[in-house]
């Protein structure tokens, strides 16, 4: 108990069947509460709960902390299921989505698209996003602003990254001029927005990391500079990396060497990088990732619709890597729920490695503590224990779909369902309560939503 718990809590998560904390000391508490006072976790407790000003029942589910998205493109919810790449690998799909993009997005789409995409997080028990916004049309205005203001809005705790593309296909990259910028432009860019956004406080809703795409859409000066930069402003890195067939012979055409080699010489061979998808490093790959301690957000369903292939999370956990996961960008997967992505996480890790190499519980773990660690909070979020944010996700497990689950309540989490959160609880504010979006604003957002999305994709 933290010296917190003697005062009054603001609010109680009190009658759950089971408390998950993911925390190795307090482990599962059954018939567990959870006090929350200033924005943090006052106490983790079984039995009867404190008073308090505020109480939200858990109906006699299961409590698990927030969960956490490390890798996403927001603004993709405007281009959903576009029917001309419904069955197209990577390359192709980028190629033709690239104009489609760049010739709408603006500061309204981005905000818009950024609170749907955060509400339909909500509604799967995620408490945490990462945004990676790498499309910033020239005179479109500040687009990381705007989905900051978004996140603020309807009061997620919010990673955005700011993007960046350099190398058009003039130059030997994929995308088309009119959505690259000139490279010293992102950098200052870059400093700029760190210098608005980036709160380094504990508890902060509001964090930045730096992401050039990827290295066929950035120049190999560009990554090192970008390296160098959040180092001297002690940011983190995020890009996409050894994402399929095509990434790896791209790159060995372009730079002659591996996707990880390129990585590796450009200096993101460090514990201040998180990747999204990592589907293609060899045994010795997977080695040197795990040894530097980076991060890697496995992103199971945009990986098979893309036909991607399925990353060796299983084997880079074991060598020493943080893998969280995501649910990438809503064109590519194109359903936004963490609890899904964990689900197919456990799936893909059994199919894989044994049915032994993947339990609920070690999915629940990357949703969770392993996000954490991608988004460098280890200890912070992604846990339940005093003094941990009060980022929490409400499962009520009942009706047909949970019917029979016994007391091992985290397999019938991930082994049940489909379901979305019954709260979500962020900072210790409700978002979703009770199955439904708070914020008086959704039905406004969608309409606007429907509006803007038809000018990326008329019809
Ligand atoms: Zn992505």
């Amino acid at each position: 108990m933290s010296a917190n718990s003697q005062l009054e809590p603001d609010l109680v998560v009190n009658n759950a069947r089971l408390v998950a904390t993911m925390d190795q000391g307090l482990g599962e508490v059954e018939n567990g509460w959870v006090s929350i006072r200033d924005g943090l976790v006052a106490a983790v407790g079984t039995g009867q709960a404190p008073a308090a000003a505020r109480t939200l029942s858990a109906e006699g589910g299961l409590v698990t902390p927030g969960l956490i998205n490390a890798h996403h493109h927001l603004f993709q919810n405007l281009t959903r299921a576009y029917p001309p790449m419904t069955n197209a690998p990577l390359f192709g799909w980028l190629e033709t989505l690239y104009p489609l993009w760049g010739a709408a997005l603006d500061e309204e789409a981005v905000h818009v698209s950024a609170w749907v995409g955060l509400a339909e997080l909500a509604l799967s028990g995620c408490t945490t996003s990462s945004d990676h916004l790498y499309l910033h049309p020239r005179g479109r205005g500040d687009l990381i602003t705007a989905e900051i203001e978004a996140a603020t809005d309807i009061g997620m705790r919010f990673h955005p990254t700011h993007g960046s593309m350099s190398l058009s296909k003039k130059d030997g990259g994929l995308p088309p001029d009119s959505v690259v910028r000139n490279e010293d432009e992102i950098l200052a860019e870059s400093e700029r927005l760190v210098g608005l956004h980036h709160n380094r406080d504990f508890g902060a809703m509001t964090r930045l990391a730096l992401a050039p795409c990827s290295p066929f859409t950035v120049s190999p000066q560009l990554m090192t500079a970008t390296a160098e930069l959040a180092e001297r402003l002690d940011v983190r890195l995020h890009t996409h990396l050894a994402e399929n067939a095509e990434d790896d012979e791209y790159s060995m055409a372009t730079f002659g060497k591996r996707c990880v080699d390129f990585f590796e010489d450009v200096g993101w061979m460090t514990d201040r990088s998180w990747v999204a998808h990592c589907v293609r490093p060899n045994p010795e790959e997977i080695a040197r990732l795990g040894k530097a301690g980076v991060g890697v957000a496995h992103c199971p369903s945009s990986n098979l619709i893309l036909s991607s292939g399925i990353a060796p999370v299983v084997d880079l956990r074991a060598a020493g890597s943080p893998v969280g996961l995501g649910v990438d960008g809503s064109s590519s997967a194109d359903s936004a729920s963490v609890w899904q992505e964990a689900r197919l996480a456990m799936l893909l890790g059994k199919l894989c490695n044994g049915a032994d190499a993947m339990s609920a519980r070690a999915a629940l773990e990357m949703a969770t503590i392993g996000g954490a660690a991608c988004l460098g909070r280890e200890g912070e979020l992604g846990v339940l224990r005093p003094g941990a944010v009060a980022d929490l996700a409400v499962w009520k497990m009942d009706g047909p779909a949970f019917a029979g689950v016994g007391p091992d309540m985290v397999e019938g989490l991930l082994r049940c369902g489909p379901v979305g959160a019954h709260h979500t609880i962020v900072n210790g504010t409700a978002v979703v309560e009770a199955g439904q979006i708070v914020s008086p604003r959704l039905d406004e957002m969608l309409k606007s939503h429907n509006v803007i999305s038809r000018r990326f994709q008329p019809v």
